[in-house]
């Protein structure tokens, strides 16, 4: 694998990055996680604006975007794969100790992997702890994931490849990497960014194409819901047959179904919609 780091293409055993960088010390980074399809990104220019948006939410000085995109060019040309997972993270830089903040400029590393299709339908689970839907990272994408990895470390052990987080408020909101979307009485529900859910890319182009409406929901929404899916970059949408203990009927019911269809009809046509 070759990776960029700091303006640099190099082989990923010669990537290098600080020890120092504050990233890597106090997590005072962002990242955006774009899918590569036979080498073509999607929805880069949504994921590169949503990275400028965490910068300027984490403080961080606004990233040359132009020399993302260069970046991300470059990665995909020297790392070819059917199936890609392009990850750009930019961080603080490097930060002397007893410093706060990276004193030698940000720093940007690009790296791509082969990935295999998510199955059509998946296990969640819910977990005890909160999105703080108030809080100084709420909605933006920063390299602070270590919740979500204890999170979805949980779901593994239960035999599920999900983890499901209420808000402060005890409101449905997200997964540890993707949104959730919920059938009730045959209508199709998110909920809204101010529930501290993450501004998916996935999220946005589903409730553009579905008309589905952003409704504040309670947890247990997820007891009773007809049907249930995830949204997320690397998913598409992604079906759910099992919440904890609860089994739903059979596979994607027909929201569902018919949302996977709208999905892969319309991202089919545009890769930068
Ligand atoms: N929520 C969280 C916490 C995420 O990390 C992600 C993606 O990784 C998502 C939601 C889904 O966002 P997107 O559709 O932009 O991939």
């Amino acid at each position: 694998m070759r990776i960029w780091v700091n303006g640099e293409l190099r082989a990923a055993d010669d990537a290098r990055v600080s020890v120092l960088d504050h990233g890597l010390t106090v997590g005072d980074g962002i990242f955006e996680t774009v899918r590569t399809t036979d080498g073509r990104p999607f929805a880069l220019t949504r994921h590169l604006d949503r990275l400028a948006r965490s910068a300027r939410g984490l403080g961080l000085p606004a990233p040359d975007l132009d020399e993302v995109r260069r970046a991300c060019a470059a990665v995909i040309e020297a790392n070819p794969a059917a199936l890609g997972r392009l990850r750009i993270t930019y961080t603080g830089g490097i930060s002397p100790l007893g410093s706060d903040r990276g004193t030698a400029g940000p720093g940007l590393v690009v790296a791509l992997g082969e990935v295999k299709r998510r199955p059509d339908t998946t296990a969640v689970i819910t977990v005890p702890w909160t999105r703080n839907e108030r809080g100084a990272l709420a909605g933006l994408k920063t390299t602070s994931y270590a919740e979500n990895v204890v999170a979805l470390a949980r779901a593994h052990e239960r035999g599920a490849t999900e983890a499901l987080f209420a808000n402060t408020v005890g409101q449905l909101c997200e997964g540890t990497g993707s949104n959730v979307f919920v059938v009730l009485d045959g209508q199709l529900h998110t909920p809204p960014v101010a529930s501290g859910c993450l501004a998916g890319i996935t999220r946005a182009l589903a409730v553009e194409w579905t008309g589905a409406q952003e409704t504040e929901l309670p947890f247990d929404v997820l007891e009773r819901a007809e049907e249930i899916f995830l949204t997320s970059t690397l998913r598409d949408i992604q079906s759910v047959h099992r919440v904890d203990g609860r089994e739903l009927p059979g596979g994607p019911g027909p929201v569902t179904t018919k949302a996977m269809s709208v999905f892969g009809e319309r991202a089919g046509d545009d890769l930068d919609p």
